[in-house]
């Protein structure tokens, strides 16, 4: 409620997401390949390789791509933008 509060005061732009599965699908090409990190037994997997295309990912970052994408954002090339005047 209060990131909400927060994000819309300062004209940004809240969206609740469904996190799931945000860890195992890569966010290059879309797949949940095998070699994704899954469950708690694989937790303390930090980076993986997509089987599917290749793609090197740190577990947060690519995590963090797929909730932007969930929430109707572009993928991010060049980082995340900073919200003017913080
Ligand atoms: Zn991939």
């Amino acid at each position: 409620t209060q990131l909400k509060y927060k994000a819309i005061a300062r004209s940004g732009v809240f969206e609740e997401v469904n996190e799931a599965y945000s860890t195992q699908v890569c966010s290059c090409c879309g797949a949940k390949p095998d070699s994704s990190p899954k469950g708690r037994t694989d937790l303390g997997i930090r980076h993986w390789i997509c089987s599917e295309c290749g793609a090197e990912h740190d577990r947060d970052i690519n995590a963090a791509k797929n909730i932007l994408a969930a929430g109707g954002h572009p993928r991010l090339d060049g980082g995340i933008l900073v919200l003017q005047g913080e």
